[in-house]
């Protein structure tokens, strides 16, 4: 069962029909209206385990008969971001346990994987950074590898990334572009806090990055 920390107020809680307020817990039961608050909840003898260590974090819920994933809303990503999760206090145990009896394994695992993710990061900012230049011949000297590194960051850890040049779509090269121009080549970042919105400074900024991908285009 999943835990929303509440975004609105318009949720009831469906056992003791209490109202949910801002920011409190609804322990979602089918789809996100219908649900209880969490001193309704099975989670109310349960133990809180703060994220950060994903093998705990994995083995706590295997080993607990339950398990409550929390999750916040973050406004400026618009989107639902875990926070933790309530496990069986006695899963929690034995999953750390286990992370002590192999944690030097772990490790070294660990730190292949960081390797083997750096080299691919190269690798994709490389092939991405030519596939900007071929479209873009007129892109400002260097600039495609900052456009690339950025994208890399982004859409790091995604499954699937790929780094093969002629798997970068032309459509995603145009939005990296537009994305870059938009914050380094225009007053777009600027405008925010005038009281402006962002449909407007988007209207206001948009000739100026569709004439700059032209010119870097040669188009
Ligand atoms: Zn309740």
């Amino acid at each position: 069962m999943d835990i929303f920390l509440t975004k609105k107020e318009t949720l009831k809680c469906s056992a003791c029909n209490k109202r949910i307020g801002l920011g409190e817990a609804f322990v979602a039961e089918s789809e996100k209206h219908r649900g209880t608050c969490f001193s309704c909840s099975p989670y109310v003898k349960a133990t809180f385990l703060k994220p950060g260590n994903a093998a705990l974090t994995r083995r706590s819920k295997k080993h607990s008969s339950y398990c409550g994933v929390v999750f916040a809303w973050n406004r400026r990503r618009k989107r639902f971001e875990r926070r933790g999760q309530y496990v069986e206090a006695e899963a929690i145990l034995k999953a750390q346990r286990e992370c002590e009896a192999d944690q030097a394994e772990r490790a070294i695992k660990n730190e292949k994987a960081a390797v083997k993710r750096a080299e691919q990061d190269k690798i994709y900012i490389a092939e991405f950074s030519k596939a900007i230049r071929k479209f873009y011949p007129n892109c400002p000297k260097n600039r495609e590898i900052a456009i690339a590194k950025h994208a890399c960051e982004k859409h790091s850890g995604r499954v699937g990334r790929t780094a093969k040049a002629k798997e970068f779509d032309k459509k995603m090269i145009d939005l990296a572009v537009e994305a870059h121009i938009r914050h380094a080549e225009t007053n777009y970042d600027n405008q925010f806090g005038t009281g402006r919105t962002k449909r407007a400074i988007r209207t206001d900024v948009k000739p100026h990055i569709i004439s700059t991908m032209r010119k870097w285009g040669g188009y």
